[in-house]
């Protein structure tokens, strides 16, 4: 993740008895690597409801809340960040970024699951005595 603009913020501020209220929106242009493909993309990263209160005394001389809108901007970041929606990542076994083209790996599980392994397996009731033998209890 890096910065590939600068932060970018509409904020009021509303003293409010010894206190300063400052509420708005931010955003900013960030880059990262596409956790599927790890090719570089910005977007931008806003943050709609920014609301912070400080102390009025604290900050007589100079509000800065830049800290803060940094912050709130982190939190909007996604976890697992996509170049786009649906970007195919790259191919596991030679790393041809699918986006692009397809590559010539034909992969042995196509069209199966990974669980397709367990398909075979079925649940079987526990063993029953056979027919025709009376079970102890049941005359
Ligand atoms: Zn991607
Ligand atoms: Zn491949």
């Amino acid at each position: 993740m890096s910065e590939a603009g600068p932060i970018r913020y509409d904020l009021t501020v509303d003293p409010a008895g010894d206190k300063l209220i400052v509420r708005g929106e931010a955003e900013a242009s960030l880059g990262f690597h596409c956790s599927r493909c790890d090719k570089f993309f910005s977007t931008t990263v806003r943050v709609s409801s920014f609301l912070h209160t400080y102390e009025w005394a604290e900050h007589s001389a100079m509000l800065d809340v830049s800290a803060d809108v940094r912050e709130d901007l982190l939190l909007e970041i996604p976890g697992f960040p996509l170049c786009r929606a649906d970007c195919k990542g790259l191919c596991p076994q030679c790393g041809q970024d699918l986006n692009e083209a397809a590559c010539d790996c034909s992969p042995a599980t196509d069209g199966l699951s990974p669980w397709s392994a367990l398909d075979g397996w079925a649940v079987k009731p526990a063993s029953k005595p056979a027919a025709g033998k009376p079970q102890a209890g049941s005359k």
